[in-house]
Parts: C-alpha cells; sequence; structure tokens
C-alpha cells in the first residue's frame, strides 16, 4: 500500500467513531472472503482488522478457516491490493450489500399484522413479536406465560415467554433459549420465535415435541437486544448493527456478548467503545445483560442454555474465553453433536461442533461461558444459525421456516440428550 493510501487509512480511522462501522447506506459495500492457510497469515489477518475500523462479519478464527469483511468500494481495491501482496487473496462473496438490503425491504415495511395471524415467514419488528407473544400466551393459557426482565437502555420491555407443563408443585429442571443479543442477526429472534410457536401448537400432536415441552420448564427470550434489534429497522444504514445501543463518549453500543462477568474483557474483546466487540466499561454494564443474568441465577434447576447467533452454521460449547477445554466438554460437545445429526437429517444443512474458542475464535465475557463457569449450567451452548455466508446477516426471509424446523429437530434431540445425562 502506497504512502497516500495509508494516509487515507490513517485518516478514515480516525474517522472511524463517526463514520462507516454499522451506518450505511451501503451502496457499492462488497462482503470478501479471505482464507488463511497458515498461523502467520492468521495473524496478519488478525492485526490488520485490528488496526482498521472495517465491518468484520466473520473474524479471523484459525487456519483454512475463511473471513469475511465488508468493504465500500472506496477501500476495496486498496484493501484487496495490500492483502493480495500479503500473499491472501480475496474473493468476493456479495457483490452490493446494499442491493441485497433494497431487495429485502419489504421485511420492514411489513405492517403489524394482527397477532393472531403471524407469519412465520417474515421477520419481524419488535411490537410486532411483542404482540404476536401477547397472543400466544392469551391462546395457550394453561401452559404458557409472559415473564419480564427487566428495562432496556432506552426504556423498552425485555419479555419472554415462560412455556410449563406441570402442575406447579411439581418441580421440574428449566432450560433457557434466547435469541437476538446481536441485532442484525435477525435470524437468531425468527427461529426462536418460530420454535416457542411449535413448542405450543404442535403440544400433544408432535410426540417428540411433546415430551421435549414436557421434559423441562421452559424460558424463551426471543429479543435479548430489543434497543440494537428496533435500530436496525430504523432504515438501511443501521440494518447492520450489532451492539446495544448505550452511549460511550462519540460512540454508541456494547457487545452484549462481551459483557458477561467471566474472564470479562480479556482475549477476543475490545476496550475501544467504538469496536464491534467493545466490552463495555465494566462488566454488566448493559441493564439487558445485567437483567438476563440476574433472572438466570434466580432460576432453579437451569440444566439448559442456548444463546443463539448467526450467521456460520455451528453449534458451540465452552469455553470462549480459552481454547482450553473444560472438564465437562466431553459430555457437552457430545449434546452439540447430538444436536446436529438431527439437524442435518432434515434439509441437510452441515453444521460444525466444538469449544467456542477452539471452532470459531477466542471470545471473552461471553454468555454460555458465564452460564456455564458462575451457574455451573453444563449443557451451555452458543449457536451460529444459517448460513455459511452467502447472504449473511441477510439472509433472505424464506429461509426462516427452514432454520426453525431443523433447528427445532436439534432442539428436540439435544433436550433429550440433556434429560438423560
Ligand atoms: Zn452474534
Amino acid at each position: 500500500m502506497g504512502t497516500l493510501n495509508q494516509l487515507v487509512f490513517i485518516a478514515l480511522t480516525l474517522l472511524g467513531p463517526f463514520g462507516t462501522l454499522g451506518h450505511g447506506p451501503w451502496t457499492g459495500h462488497k462482503v470478501i472472503r479471505l482464507t488463511p492457510h497458515n498461523v502467520p497469515d492468521v495473524k496478519l489477518l488478525q492485526t490488520f482488522l485490528s488496526e482498521q475500523r472495517f465491518d468484520v462479519w466473520r473474524a479471523p478464527s484459525g487456519v483454512n478457516r475463511s473471513v469475511d469483511i465488508q468493504l465500500s468500494s472506496f477501500d476495496f481495491d486498496d484493501v484487496t491490493n495490500y492483502l493480495r501482496e500479503k500473499g491472501l487473496h480475496a474473493t468476493v462473496m456479495i457483490e452490493d450489500v446494499q442491493q441485497i438490503i433494497d431487495e429485502q425491504r419489504a421485511y420492514r415495511n411489513v405492517k403489524g399484522p394482527k397477532a393472531n395471524e403471524f407469519d412465520y415467514t417474515k421477520y419481524h419488528q419488535l411490537d410486532d413479536i411483542y404482540d404476536w407473544m401477547q397472543n400466544i400466551t392469551n391462546v395457550y393459557k394453561d401452559r404458557a406465560t409472559l415473564f419480564n426482565i427487566t428495562k432496556s437502555y432506552e426504556g423498552r420491555e425485555m419479555v419472554g415467554i415462560k412455556i410449563s407443563t406441570q402442575p406447579q408443585n411439581i418441580k421440574r429442571p428449566a432450560f433457557w433459549i434466547e435469541g437476538g443479543i446481536h441485532a442484525r442477526e435477525w435470524i437468531s429472534p425468527a427461529t426462536v420465535v418460530f420454535m416457542a410457536g411449535q413448542m405450543l401448537d404442535l403440544y400433544k400432536l408432535d410426540m417428540d415435541l411433546t415430551e421435549m415441552v414436557d421434559s423441562f420448564d421452559w424460558y424463551i427470550l426471543p429479543v435479548t437486544n430489543p434497543d440494537g434489534y428496533v435500530y436496525t429497522f430504523t432504515d438501511d444504514r443501521t440494518r447492520m448493527w450489532r451492539k446495544t445501543r448505550s452511549k460511550h463518549g462519540f460512540c454508541y453500543g456494547v457487545d452484549p456478548n462481551r459483557n458477561w462477568d467471566l474472564e470479562w474483557c480479556k482475549e477476543g474483546a475490545s476496550k475501544d467503545p467504538c469496536s464491534d466487540t467493545y466490552c463495555g466499561p465494566s462488566a454488566f454494564s448493559e441493564v439487558e445483560v445485567k437483567g438476563v443474568a440476574d433472572f438466570l441465577s434466580k432460576i432453579e434447576n437451569l440444566k439448559g442454555f442456548i444463546d443463539f447467533h448467526s450467521y456460520s452454521q455451528l453449534w458451540m460449547s465452552p469455553w470462549g474465553y480459552t481454547t482450553k477445554l473444560p472438564e465437562d466438554f466431553e459430555a457437552q460437545d457430545e449434546g452439540s453433536a447430538t444436536a446436529v445429526k438431527a439437524l442435518e437429517e432434515v434439509y441437510g444443512t452441515k453444521y460444525k461442533h466444538g469449544s467456542i474458542a477452539n471452532i470459531i475464535y477466542v471470545a471473552s465475557g461471553s454468555s454460555a461461558d458465564w452460564t456455564y463457569g458462575k451457574l455451573d449450567v453444563k449443557y451451555s451452548y452458543g449457536v451460529e444459525l444459517r448460513d455459511t455466508g452467502k447472504y449473511g446477516f441477510l439472509l433472505p426471509d424464506d429461509q426462516i421456516i427452514p432454520s426453525g424446523k431443523e433447528t427445532l429437530q436439534a432442539l428436540i434431540a439435544l433436550a433429550k440428550y440433556v434429560r438423560d445425562n
């Protein structure tokens, strides 16, 4: 890279807090993919990306694991040329981010359907999801209730559904599933909503599902980061937002999956408030994260925990903060293997499984590490849903039902495994 270009880079980096990360328009923005084939190349990419403020869709995670980066047309030639000089050849995964957002604009304009006609094939705004939750817990009063966590930074309610088919006086273990901790990963809330709907609609109709529902008290939180989620619906420019919306100097938001109080803000988290992986001013600084953690702490006999993300198709267990494996890894990973096998049987979708740090990247202060490390929830997982990068965060809505159906089979298989182990 020439000196002039380098200066432009530095200038852009300095402008970053006001500039590009998380804010469109994305006209001409491409998502490129690079696959480092040796450790020095992985390190080179890590260093390069930590010095620049690009929107990293998939961070470097090891040899032969692909890295996806969103680049403006302005940066494209400089970056790809620079990396090519270093022996790293980029392929273009997405030609024009804005074009896909344009094609999907209808998602955001879906006017809230009446809750009793909720359309599971679409992405929905927060209010519509809350209407649906209200409605479905009314329809299935005998086994579903709403629960409140706390209010978000911007004052929104954080609401979940509890499904319990057992009389109150009989104690059963509990299972927690949550979606939408990262705002732009829309397939996550959509999949969680679909599964919760099926757990109520198909109860007593589908025997495997009924057995699953009966085995636990289910706590289901579809949108763990409501402020961020709402923000991604504001307009095209905010579609790629990931974090919460709390304010820190010139920048907004903390990565709510780097804010948990276990090995907080060590490797794989940033102290820069403008970074997409900002760990926050302190552990549990985010009311949403603290709220969920407090709620989880009070659940008796919590046996299972899953935090749904996208994308990459991975079923992951602790640890995230270190590549060292916990003593329960074998049992945890067998749970993952059971889940992904059942998932693949539905449509042939292939998931990988392993520990977070080994299969994706080292990330400290994440939810599953905390539930396992602090609450002793042995079967704690982080799951990256569809796809593997063709659309990434912009997964078309015709994949919601397939994602929901296959993930539900994974959940059924995992719940059975957890119950019996
Ligand atoms: Zn995520």
